[in-house]
């Protein structure tokens, strides 16, 4: 487990971008926290460091959005909307899951059903006595535990 503070958006978006940078194929990155404490700002940065420059959004309408662009296939989920996993799997979320690019799931929390048990996950938290832009970032993924963002 590792954990970071950030005290700015821009902290956070480093701090996906170094993430980003060195993730894996076949990754699956859980990110889970309030409506608001910066899972797309994460998300933007962890895209910047795949590689990816087109902008990235909450993919509200859609579940997941794809970007081909950066040096592997990101899948962009954000399943808030979500009523049942049963929608998941009439995406065919298992190519995603299971293919050759890495996965990044806002609002894992709503799937866990389906979530398979080896996971980069990341809890992000506000916590207003340090700041209104204090957040602590948690990241749980062995093999990425050594980032810092200096
Ligand atoms: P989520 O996707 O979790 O709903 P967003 O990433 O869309 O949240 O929005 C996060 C908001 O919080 C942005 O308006 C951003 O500017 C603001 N913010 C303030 N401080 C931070 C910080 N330390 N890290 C990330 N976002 C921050
Ligand atoms: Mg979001």
């Amino acid at each position: 487990m590792k954990v970071i503070e950030t005290y700015n958006e821009e902290e956070t978006r480093h701090f996906g971008r170094e993430l980003g940078k060195r993730i894996q194929p076949q990754a699956i990155c859980t990110l889970n926290g309030d409506l608001g404490v910066g899972k797309t700002v994460f998300t933007q940065g962890f895209a910047e460091g795949l590689g990816i420059t087109q902008p990235v959004n909450s993919p509200t309408f859609t579940i997941v959005q794809i970007y081909e662009e950066g040096r592997m296939p990101f899948y962009h989920f954000d399943v808030y909307r979500i009523g049942d996993v049963e929608e998941m799997e009439e995406i065919g979320y298992e190519d995603y899951f299971y293919g050759q690019g890495v996965c990044l799931i806002e609002w894992a929390q709503l799937i866990e059903e389906i979530l398979p048990s080896e996971l980069v996950d990341i809890t992000i938290e506000k916590n207003l006595e340090k700041g209104f832009d204090y957040r602590k970032i948690t990241l749980k993924g062995e093999a990425y535990e050594d980032i810092s963002i200096g």
